[in-house]
């Protein structure tokens, strides 16, 4: 396969126009045919309901090229079941699971020459959205909507690599306790921007946010769930309603207790309990895992043991055992791994 003519090995985490993208409308409550289309651009009303009251969600997945040429796709069905409840949630209509992955499919191999080469460390991003198209001024759900899809290759998230990073405990909320936290909308991401600037602003590389109601348990950064692991090796990973179920974080625990045979636990965890920790990870589809080494407060700075100049050896173990598992080189659970050529 000819590939594009990018510096594969220097991508940054950025977007850049690819070949093709999937659209679909919904219109007198039912979705049309999707297609492909070369055009980037959308032109909408002025008066669309993702301008004026922000009805939109989204969804983030990888595709992979692996070491026999093959490219497939991660668990894929979790992101469409994923998709149906963040739009459930927003009010607006589900795209169909078999649908989404269709769109996956047809948009990954139309760009094929895009998916990064087996062995550089970058992948083809892919992002599935859906948005409220139609005009809506007094405030209600929108009538119409458009669901797109589209690939942009992509480095590693943290330009830093696997070095361990500083994150300080946001002064700011993300999500409300009854909220719309367990969903992947853009609306989390547009009010989290400013606790992001100020945090980087202050020399930190992300925030922990803790539950707004008591600002005692730890919830998740601005897009990436938290692993704990214990001095003794058990992996802890805190539970909360308004925590994104993270597609990473749901495989890492299966992954650390089927692989490794580790206890796993899912419970609240509180910022106190940090400093009895031994290793910290935050995790996403972007980043994979990335390791923490200090978690700053106004009243403390905790220090994890596994130190600021590597990932903690279990948390190296779970990465490289994902990892290798979307690869291709770990034999990966039943339905995993979705081949697309
Ligand atoms: C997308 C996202 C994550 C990571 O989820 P993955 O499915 O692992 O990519 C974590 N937290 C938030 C708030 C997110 O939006």
């Amino acid at each position: 396969m000819e590939k594009a003519n990018l510096d594969w090995k220097n991508l940054s985490f950025g977007y850049i126009t690819t070949d093709k993208r999937y659209v679909a409308n919904f219109k007198d409550g039912k979705w049309g045919e999707g297609s492909l289309t070369d055009d980037p651009n959308i032109t909408l009303n002025e008066c669309a309901g993702i301008l004026q009251y922000c009805q939109e969600v989204f969804e983030g997945l990888k595709a992979y090229e692996q070491e026999d040429g093959s490219i497939v796709t991660f668990r894929p069905d979790l992101n469409a079941s994923r998709m149906m409840d963040s739009a459930k949630r927003m009010e607006m209509p589900s795209f169909p699971a078999e649908r989404f992955i269709e769109a996956v499919e047809e948009v990954v191999r139309a760009n094929a020459k895009w998916v990064p080469p087996y062995g550089t460390g970058a992948t083809l991003y892919l992002r599935p959205y859906m948005f409220a198209t139609n005009p809506v001024i007094g405030v209600k759900p929108a009538t119409e909507y458009q669901f797109r899809l589209f690939g942009t290759p992509v480095g590693p998230y943290f330009k830093n690599g696997v070095k361990p990073i500083t994150i300080c405990v946001s002064d700011f909320d993300r999500a409300a306790p009854r909220g719309t936290g367990f969903i992947k909308a853009g609306l989390n991401y547009a009010m989290s921007l400013h606790a992001n600037v100020t945090a980087h602003a202050n020399g930190y590389d992300e925030n922990m946010f803790l539950d707004p109601a008591t600002r005692t348990y730890v919830e998740e950064t601005g897009g990436a769930n938290f692993i704990f692991i214990t001095k003794d090796g058990e992996l802890v990973t805190p539970k909360s309603n308004s925590i994104l179920p993270s597609v990473t974080r749901r495989s890492l625990l299966v992954v650390a207790k089927d692989y490794l045979g580790m206890k796993v636990t899912e419970r609240p965890v509180k910022f106190s309990e940090l400093k009895d920790f031994a290793e910290c990870g935050i995790c996403g589809t972007a980043a994979v895992i990335c390791p923490v080494g200090k978690v700053v407060s106004h009243d403390e700075t905790v220090c994890f043991p596994s130190g600021m100049e590597k990932m903690g050896p279990v948390t190296q173990k779970l990465y490289d055992l994902l990892t290798g598992i979307q690869y291709g080189t770990v034999d990966a659970p039943e339905g995993w791994i979705h081949k697309i050529m």
